[in-house]
């Protein structure tokens, strides 16, 4: 075993404890929480170590680093699609995706009911909110999220598979538990309208800082990059 197979596989296990812990405090079993491995700037090689460490979804936030790395470990893990998602790329990875965490325009949840009725599947969506209203960030208003969502919900090739937020940055991760809260109830909220084509199995919350918290409020899939991988180097 080499070196950085040790220390993937061992982050993973760090990891997989404290999703335990977390997950026991709000009730649930640690198999109810996915976690994604958030492998952007990460190579193909070391995906592959996390896979054979026992991780089998990873996430992208670019079109080219995505395709790339598919040809190489194709349908061996589920690929995420993380980041902002510009429309004109969609038809490169509508046929590679499992699940895009980032709609959060009409525009871009039209293009990709195109693409997939093209490739003849239902493609499997998150609407991303954004719940803090930063400007900085993606997402729709958290105000708009309803009237968003039953407007999608008519595009018959996307299928709306629950919701995604990414929290502001803080150094006291506690500062942002409201952040997991509001999301958390848009989600029971949706839930609650019984619409065709919507089915709330999905709230994607928690990065490497702040994951216990988001699971302890409701998270059940992690998006997590450096506490797998360690600190990203852009320079790759
Ligand atoms: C980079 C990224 C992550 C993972 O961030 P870490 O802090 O390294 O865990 C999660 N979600 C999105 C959308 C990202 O772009």
């Amino acid at each position: 075993m080499t070196l950085e197979q040790e220390f993937i596989g061992r982050n993973i296990e760090k990891l997989n404890e404290k999703i335990r812990i977390a997950a026991s405090k709000s009730g649930r079993q640690p198999d109810d929480i996915t976690v994604i491995g958030v492998s952007k700037t990460v190579g193909a090689d070391r995906i592959s170590k996390a896979i054979q460490a026992g991780l089998f979804d990873f996430g992208e936030n670019k079109v080219q680093e995505l395709v790339n790395k598919y040809e190489t470990i194709g349908s061996a893990c589920r690929w995420h699609m993380v980041g902002h998602l510009q429309t004109n790329k969609v038809k490169y990875i509508i046929d590679k995706i499992d699940l895009i965490h980032s709609v959060d325009s009409i525009r871009l949840a039209k293009e990709i009911d195109r693409q997939a009725s093209k490739v003849g599947i239902k493609s499997n969506i998150l609407v991303q909110v954004n719940i803090a209203d930063e400007e900085s960030k993606f997402g729709i208003g958290a105000d708009e999220t309803i009237t968003f969502i039953k407007k999608i919900a008519e595009y018959d090739n996307i299928y709306i598979k629950g919701l995604m937020t990414i929290a502001p940055y803080s150094e006291n991760p506690e500062d942002v538990r409201w952040v997991f809260k509001a999301l958390k109830k848009l989600f029971i909220d949706i839930s609650r309208e019984n619409t065709d084509n919507i089915s709330m199995d999905y709230l994607s919350m928690g990065m490497s800082n702040d994951f216990e918290l988001a699971i302890e409020e409701g998270s059940n899939m992690v998006r997590i990059g450096t506490a797998i991988f360690g600190k990203r180097d852009y320079m790759v």
